[in-house]
């Protein structure tokens, strides 16, 4: 092993933002994802709900938390995750990508909400990276693939949407989930476990479930980011499947490259 870890890119599903006071399988696998994955030595946290132009990534030393929903119990406006910003891994941010650095950006509830389950001392570097829902999955997996070195210097990209994410259909506490939703949930679980990097970029025409199970792109799109960060020849892990309040996919997956996995192989073999 190098010093240094070299992190898989890691699209979690963030569910509705009461997630984080309740009891549910998908709060539960937050919760140990952090020791899971180990320490990084910053996080760039891609969220579905911070959504821009052009990409733009937060310069701020110390973002602040943004309570960016309505009608929600007064506890989750008290919360604050309180992780100091990443102003240094901005600036590779933009210069990788061209994204423009927002010194005034906190962290929103698709950054925070994971990250206070994973990382609850909230002592890593956190700056967050937006998404564009003018742009096609395509182009955000080419966003990605423009971040893939920052894996090899420790960094965790994190990127937090919904795997299934129709809030039309929502029904709080509601169990199982509609053919429509196990469907797009099938279709992206064999889609990643290809590698097929084409079919996810042309999601809406590879998918009949495509448009039921994202009325609108945002959630989606933090997903291609992170599989574009795993390089050319991505490999996906699923970490966690499952459904909550009847409509919200709360997958979750790790994307390596190809190459890292044969270089653990070897890894593992001069070890044994
Ligand atoms: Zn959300």
């Amino acid at each position: 092993m190098s010093d240094t870890v070299q992190f898989p890119s890691v699209f979690v599903s963030h569910g509705a933002p009461t997630l984080i006071l309740e009891t549910s399988a998908g709060r539960d696998f937050l919760a140990g994802l952090g020791r899971r994955l180990g320490r990084p030595s910053a996080i760039l946290a891609v969220s579905a709900h911070w959504t821009t132009r052009v990409p733009a990534v937060s310069g701020s030393a110390a973002p602040e938390t943004i309570h960016d929903f309505y009608g929600f119990p007064d506890a989750l406006y008290r919360m604050r995750y309180s992780a100091p910003g990443a102003p240094a891994l901005a600036g590779r941010v933009a210069e990788l990508t061209g994204a423009a650095v927002d010194p005034s950006q906190g962290l929103d509830h698709g950054a925070w909400v994971p990250l206070m389950l994973m990382y609850p001392e909230a002592d890593i570097p956190v700056a967050q990276l937006s998404v564009m829902p003018g742009r096609s999955a395509a182009d955000h997996i080419a966003l990605g693939r423009s971040l893939a070195g920052l894996r090899r210097d420790g960094v965790l990209i994190l990127a937090s949407g919904g795997a299934v994410h129709n809030l039309r259909e929502f029904r709080f506490g509601g169990t199982g989930a509609a053919p429509w939703a196990t469907g797009f949930a099938g279709w992206l679980d064999a889609a990643l476990e290809a590698g097929d990097a084409g079919a996810v970029g042309n999601w809406l025409d590879a998918s009949p479930d495509a448009r039921r199970a994202h009325p609108t792109d945002e959630h989606f799109l933090p997903l291609p980011v992170a599989l574009g960060a795993a390089g050319p020849r991505p490999k996906a892990e699923r970490l966690h499947a499952g459904f909550e309040h009847g409509s919200l996919g709360m997958h979750a997956y790790a994307f390596t490259a190809a190459a890292d996995a044969a270089a653990e192989a070897d890894a593992k073999v001069d070890a044994a």
